[in-house]
């Protein structure tokens, strides 16, 4: 695989949690809730990487067994597997709707955060699907710390 190419993904029922950490990381990681077999047609068929813990699946074409169950050792062996770390773009994504985020102007947010927020940060976005709004608050900052102990040289 081409390292400057787009990676996208597809999570399986048992990779909820990790498909919402590489969403904060910046990659577009979509979850299937059970074992949908059209679903994951269509997506190898796009290119898009279907993320699985079943061993059995490991020679099949466009999936990716993920054999650890520690979140850290998993988003590490994806990272190495597919050369992401130099493509993170932590909180350009939602983490609920794996959709880019709009950036959006102070004074527009003023009635959707809480006030001692709306005082003390500046940059804002915004989910156009869930409408949640994203900052660079403490939450952030502790998800940036655990992002950066995936660590692991590439
Ligand atoms: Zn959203």
């Amino acid at each position: 695989m081409h390292s400057d190419q787009e990676v996208n993904f597809l999570c399986d029922q048992n990779l909820g949690r990790l498909a919402k950490w590489l969403r904060i990381m910046g990659f577009d990681a979509e979850f299937m809730p059970f074992w949908d077999r059209a679903k994951m047609r269509s997506a190898t068929s796009c290119g898009r990487v279907v993320l699985t813990r079943r061993k059995k699946m490991v020679d099949q074409k466009g999936f990716y067994v993920v054999d650890d169950d520690n979140i850290m050792n998993q988003l590490q062996s994806i990272e190495k597997r597919f050369h992401l770390r130099s493509k993170r773009r932590p909180f350009s994504r939602c983490c609920i709707c794996n959709i880019e985020l709009v950036s959006v102007e102070h004074q527009e947010v003023h009635d959707l955060v809480p006030e001692y927020v709306y005082s003390t940060q500046e940059t804002f976005a915004k989910c156009p699907s869930c409408r949640k709004i994203y900052w660079k608050g403490t939450h952030i900052a502790k998800s940036i710390d655990f992002i950066n102990r995936i660590g692991g040289k590439q």
